[in-house]
């Protein structure tokens, strides 16, 4: 480690209770570690967030969004401020790691700056996000979304499989919808945004990197497609008579396959998939499916969805089933800003850490951020690349070295 660090200590011992303390809470009847942002606990595991941040010497506030913010007042009086944050939500059956890395990263960076009696000339203001993951409505960046003033009342329409609507859903765990599509913040002030995350995949411990500096983030585009045929009798329908949906369906996942095989550091995937009735001896009447792209590319992005829509009714039209695809708001690839990656690069050599930079094939609140502030993410190695599975793991000597990083890059976009 470079001679920089050792003004301000960052305590790994306080990083890794911190994240044993968040990691700990999980929906007990959920596979590997859940807190889903609907769910139960996580609204526990937030207000532990807001006890450590204002702890921490944070001035703290839920925002009409349910994300929570704690601000830093800088020494400059100036009004403008740095950001820096992640999510404490998890996919269900996911990781210790994901998210709140980010999170107990930035509170602890804080705490290592007032520590070394470092104050910023900017306010620090950290956010834990509302809602990473994609939930049950297929929305993600649910809370980041609010900030930058993108979600709309048709977002909160959306209904869940149990017909549930986004702002019942959100009222059922304290959240009044009309207050989250007034969230937005003013970002005219915010010189520059950081997130700390795990990688999530391979190619730092591929690169024997300690430091992932992130040049850009994926877009995604999710859609729900609907196969309406007919229930008929296993035995009796012959095949060239049947209006199969659940294998309209399957035609149509194998075109996911093929269309996002064909593009370059793209990837296509049908998570879900439904038939009804589900029944052995029955033909399909009804399959229900949920499926997203990603890519570097927005353009590529908009083929995709069209060759896919042509691809579902082509196969709906070869078996007389009715097709209907929804296309989510389709989510721009967000390249992250030179100057925060140029400074990024700086701390990491000073610091003595080996690095690379790379794409994130995940996507990320800074994703949503970027496109009003000038936005950077540093990421540390995951363990032969698993993540959104309870093998998700980080060695707590590269998270450390994550915090150390974020701390440093906070000091050093303080000084631009
Ligand atoms: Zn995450």
């Amino acid at each position: 480690m470079g001679a920089i660090a050792a003004e301000i200590a960052v305590d790994p011992g306080r990083v890794e209770s911190d994240l044993w303390a968040l990691a700990a809470l999980v929906e007990a009847d959920l596979p590997g570690w859940t807190r889903t942002a609907l769910g139960p606990v996580d609204r526990e595991a937030r207000e532990l967030v807001l006890r450590w941040m204002a702890d921490a010497g944070l001035e703290t506030t839920v925002d009409g969004a349910g994300n929570i913010v704690g601000r830093l007042r800088g020494a400059g009086a100036t009004g403008r401020s740095l950001m820096v944050g992640s999510h404490t939500d998890t996919v269900v059956g996911g990781g210790r790691f994901d998210g709140i890395v980010g999170v107990v990263g930035a509170i602890e960076a804080v705490r290592a700056l007032r520590e070394a009696g470092r104050e910023l000339e900017h306010d620090l203001v950290v956010v834990d996000f509302f809602s990473e993951e994609p939930n049950e409505f297929g929305l993600s960046c649910l809370g980041s979304r609010a900030m930058v003033g993108e979600l709309t009342a048709e977002h909160l329409g959306l209904l869940d499989d149990r017909g549930r609507t986004l702002a019942d859903a959100l009222a059922e765990i304290g959240i009044d919808a009309s207050a989250l599509l007034g969230a937005h913040v003013d970002f005219s002030g915010v010189d520059a945004f950081l997130e700390l995350h795990i990688e999530q995949g391979p190619y730092l411990e591929q690169q024997g990197s300690q430091i992932g500096l992130v040049e850009s983030i994926t877009g995604v585009s999710r859609f729900r497609a609907l196969f309406t045929g007919r229930a008929d009798h296993a035995g009796t329908a012959p095949m060239g008579l049947r209006h199969d949906a659940g294998c309209a369906a399957a035609g149509t996942v194998l075109a996911v396959e093929r269309i996002a095989g064909e593009g370059v550091q793209t990837r296509g995937t049908s998570g879900q998939v439904t038939f009804t009735p589900a029944a052995v001896n029955v033909v399909t009447a009804r399959a229900d499916f949920r499926g997203e792209f990603r890519g570097p590319e927005g353009e590529w992005l908009r083929q995709a969805q069209e060759q896919l829509t042509a691809a579902a009714q082509d196969e709906g039209r070869q078996r007389g089933v009715g097709v209907e695809v929804d296309w989510l708001p389709l989510q721009e690839p967000a390249p992250m800003s030179g100057p925060v990656l140029s400074a990024l690069a700086g701390v990491v050599d000073g610091l003595g850490y080996s690095s690379s930079r790379l794409f994130s094939g995940a996507e990320h609140d800074a994703a949503v951020i970027a496109r009003k502030v000038p936005s950077g993410m540093i990421f540390v190695p995951s363990h032969d690349g698993r993540s959104h599975c309870p093998e998700e793991w980080t060695d707590l000597v590269d998270v450390t070295a994550g915090v150390t990083t974020l701390t440093h890059a906070l000091l050093a976009l303080d000084q631009q």
